[in-house]
């Protein structure tokens, strides 16, 4: 029988008792589970085979709930929160005592957000406590945007996918931390730096390990499909390095129309960058299991969310030399 439903009470009373849902978000579906219960918590762990210094993002029903959760918000910090709350930006902020530092990681500071969804909004309006909620699934694989996904990855593990659709943004959040008061961008994801900065000005991005070393899960290899994938600008070039191969194809607004590709998929015909996000990780899930050898991706326009999928297609194509 299928985990996945839309039955909300039943995720309330799951959740209620110390077990795991999979609940949509419009970035991805995440793992969630009650922030205070220390049993549902190591769950999440256990289950994503996360390791126990990546630290969870905490989804709240409001920014009326924030002060709970944070003892300290920079003057942008609010103005980011009232701009583009509920949505995909994920603040990290100095941490209440109240948060435990299984959470965090054992950081005096906690990742926070109000995810844009309207089933995960009211199921979070009546829950008494927030959840914590990872992406749903296994450890360095590729994020889930559809319940079936969570379900492939999970069915044997958890109860329930909260049936939300398929995820409208399609990527992680943008997770923005604070120097001094002043932010700093730490992951690249559905919010675009341009709008970030429309709010609060000209910002720093620290997203790779030597820039930010105290900040945990910025790996060089993530997101990434089982099979052998490739990120380059130039498709047809990078196919005549792999004579007889299996090749799929993941490329941004065209068809390369060549006869050694096994499989294409386009992401966006019209070059919408909002449109590849939404489909970048399905195109990926279905390239996955088509016993391919090999996945070429083709590079998109480094502005807007361009940046935030290529940043995903070259951790999904990292090998460690
Ligand atoms: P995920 O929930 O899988 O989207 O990943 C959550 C990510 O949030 C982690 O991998 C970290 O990069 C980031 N994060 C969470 N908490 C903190 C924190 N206290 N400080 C810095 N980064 C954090
Ligand atoms: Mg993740």
């Amino acid at each position: 029988m299928s985990i996945i439903s839309k039955d909300i009470t039943k995720a309330i009373t799951l959740l209620s008792n110390d077990e795991l849902v999979a609940i949509p978000t419009e970035t991805v579906y995440g793992l969630a589970g009650n922030i205070f219960s220390e049993k549902a918590i190591q769950r999440i762990f256990e289950t994503k085979k996360r390791p126990f210094f990546n630290p969870l993002i905490v989804h709240i029903s409001s920014v009326d709930v924030l002060d709970t959760i944070v003892s300290h918000v920079p003057e942008k910090a609010k103005i980011l929160a009232n701009t583009f709350w509920p949505g995909s930006m994920t603040l990290v902020l100095k941490k209440t005592k109240k948060i435990p530092d299984i959470i965090t990681a054992g950081k005096d500071t906690v990742a926070v957000r109000v995810p844009n969804h309207p089933v995960t909004l009211e199921l979070l309006k009546k829950l008494p406590f927030p959840l914590a909620a990872p992406s749903a699934n296994p450890f360095n694989q590729i994020s889930p945007t559809k319940p079936e996904h969570v379900e492939h990855y999970f069915k044997h593990d958890i109860q329930m996918v909260l049936d939300g659709g398929a995820c409208k943004n399609g990527i992680e959040s943008t997770i923005i931390g604070f120097e001094n008061d002043e932010p700093v961008v730490y992951r690249l994801g559905a919010l675009a730096i341009e709008d970030i900065e429309s709010a609060v000005g000209k910002i720093t991005i620290k997203n790779k390990k030597e820039e930010n070393p105290d900040a945990p899960g910025m790996l060089d290899k993530h997101y990434s499909p089982k099979t052998k994938t490739i990120l380059t600008s130039s498709i047809l070039a990078e196919i005549e390095n792999h004579q007889n191969k299996k090749i799929g194809v993941l490329a941004f607004n065209t068809s390369f129309k060549s006869d050694k590709i096994a499989a294409e998929i386009i992401l966006s015909i019209t070059s919408n960058l909002q449109e590849a996000a939404s489909k970048l990780y399905d195109s990926l899930h279905q390239l996955d299991h088509l016993n391919l050898d090999l996945i070429i991706a083709e590079r998109l326009p480094d502005i807007g969310l361009g940046k935030s999928i290529n940043d995903r297609l070259q951790r999904a194509s990292f090998v460690a030399l």
